[in-house]
């Protein structure tokens, strides 16, 4: 049976083969967690950023978008504390000279503890059958307390060593898991040091004096820093959100996810402004609109979970993250995190400039809090290609390579196919595709058999093909095919675009959510 391992794998080398990323700067051996996407994954990009832009910007009558520049005044990054602390603890490997991040090795660590005690309860379920009382079993199961406990100890010595900032102290728990190297099965572990994510460049000539500059590591404080401008530009009144998508970078230590984790990738955050004492209610409400995004696409609702941080970041009071899971175990999507009035307190302070909201309704000013919600688009694009990703095996020993993806996100939405290269079937063809290719990503093919065609469709996940033959001809029908069931229906050309419109609009999608 394939391992996890080898379906990412064939997943990477699909994306590649079928046009969805390409690794960037190929022809000159790449560059190392930089990507590119290509034909198809351009489109199923924009659709992803599409459902989230209109979930919040046409959902929300209180939300509004913008478009920062990424090189912002570098104060900035000294207010937001990402100069003094975007940190992350690293590691190396002297046998194998590979570096790694000490949190990470421990976190994967207690994660080994905890499948160790699923597998137990998993034994335990299949030997007990329909009497298994799962509550009952971990609290009393010799194997499972002891595994439970070990977990336990490690977990409150890591938050604490986190929360303390204590690098010591997360060398010495790697050193006491006895965690090795994964290259060289090694212990021999150099000192835990700190290493700032931000790229710098310069701005401006040497000659008038350059000034350092930041890539932004995140897009959120582009909309901190305009959250004057909108407020009044807009005659926003609190609550309101104000949602950005864009680049961001980071110098990320350890890189070999594919596009988990890259060191250019792309954010969709909002920033959501509250009265002060009402954000944890809106916390709890955006934790499970956000949840609620994710489920609607369908991609199955026992692959996520919530996790919330151990450590918080120094200036929220709740956070929390969406995990999926994807083939290498349960990782973040998005962060949904409590902020409090840090960032708009800290950019008054910085900037001189007041910074407040006058409260019509409570007859005071005050510094808004905020609610954050912040996703990786890369991520995202991962979580869809990873569950959409099938080999399917077919009646009569066949098999097919099929990506389900939601139809709203397929780049191609649907495929049009003269059976035969003559007797005007082309050209009825073409007709289709010429009506239907003002609303619908729609392709033209006509090389191979048709079986041929509707595999290359499969493997980018469109979700209808039409076929046009002799008898279109004559009664102005079609066969259409669906993608997941194979199914074919013959149908009236002039019924085409309701019924893909039907199956293949975001809107579908955005009405679940409200
Ligand atoms: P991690 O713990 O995985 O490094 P993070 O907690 O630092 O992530 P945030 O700063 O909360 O991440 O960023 C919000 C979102 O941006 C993440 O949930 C993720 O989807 C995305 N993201 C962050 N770093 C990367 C990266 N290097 N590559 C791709 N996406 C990223």
């Amino acid at each position: 049976m394939a391992t996890q391992d080898d379906v990412f794998k064939k997943i990477v080398s699909h994306a590649k083969e079928y046009g969805f990323v390409f690794q960037s700067s190929e022809i000159y051996d790449g560059l190392s967690a930089v990507y590119d996407y290509g034909q198809n994954g351009v489109e199923l990009k924009n659709n992803i950023k599409r459902y989230w832009w209109d979930a919040m910007t046409l959902l929300h009558e209180n939300i509004v978008g913008i478009d920062s520049a990424i090189f912002m005044h570098p104060t900035i990054w000294k207010a937001s504390g990402h100069v003094d602390a975007f940190n992350d603890p690293l590691i190396d490997n002297r046998d194998s000279k590979k570096r790694y991040r000490a949190d990470v090795l421990i976190e994967d660590h207690l994660a080994k503890i905890d499948e160790k005690i699923d597998k137990e309860v998993a034994k335990a379920r299949k030997r007990f059958g329909d009497s298994f009382d799962e509550a009952v079993f971990r609290s009393t199961n010799a194997r499972v307390l002891e595994y439970t406990a070990k977990r336990d100890a490690i977990h409150e010595r890591f938050a604490n060593a986190l929360n303390e900032n204590n690098l010591e102290e997360l060398r010495q728990i790697i050193l006491d898991c006895e965690i090795v190297c994964p290259i060289s099965g090694t212990r021999n572990w150099t000192d835990v040091r700190q290493f700032n994510l931000m790229f710098k460049t310069e701005m401006g000539s040497t000659a008038d004096g350059a000034m350092t500059v930041y890539l932004r590591p995140e897009t959120a404080q582009g909309i901190f820093v305009n959250y004057l401008n909108v407020q009044k530009t807009g005659r926003m009144r609190i609550p309101f959100g104000i949602a950005q998508i864009g680049k961001a970078f980071r110098n990320e230590i350890v890189a070999r996810q594919f596009i988990f984790r890259m060191r250019e990738f792309e954010q969709m955050e909002m920033q959501f402004f509250v009265r002060p004492g009402s954000e944890l209610e809106w916390f709890n409400k955006w934790k499970e609109a956000r949840l609620r995004w994710h489920k609607a696409l369908g991609l199955g609702d026992e692959k996520y979970r919530y996790h919330d941080h151990d450590k918080l970041a120094h200036y929220a009071n709740a956070a929390t993250d969406i995990e999926f899971e994807m083939p290498f175990g349960f990782k973040e999507v998005e962060g949904i995190h409590s902020r409090t009035n840090f960032d708009l307190s800290q950019h008054e302070k910085f900037s001189g400039k007041k910074i407040q909201y006058f409260d019509p309704e409570l007859g005071e000013s005050y510094t808004p809090y905020v609610i954050e919600t912040s996703i990786g688009v890369d991520r995202m694009f991962l979580t869809v290609l990873c569950s959409s990703y099938e080999e399917q095996k077919l009646d009569g020993g066949d098999t097919r390579v099929v990506l389900h993806l939601p139809a709203a996100l397929a780049p191609v939405k649907c495929a049009v196919m003269p059976l035969v290269r003559k007797d005007g079937l082309p050209e009825k063809a073409r007709e289709i595709v010429n009506e239907l290719k003002f609303d619908f990503s729609t392709h033209y093919d006509e090389k191979d058999s048709i079986g041929k065609r509707y595999r290359r469709q499969d493997a980018i996940g469109t979700p209808f093909c039409i076929t046009v033959d002799h008898q279109t001809l004559e009664d102005n029908t079609v066969t259409l095919r669906h993608r997941d069931s194979m199914e074919q229906k013959r149908v009236s050309v002039d019924d085409l675009h309701r019924l893909i419109h039907d199956e293949v609009s975001i809107n579908s999608l955005l009405r679940k959510l409200s």
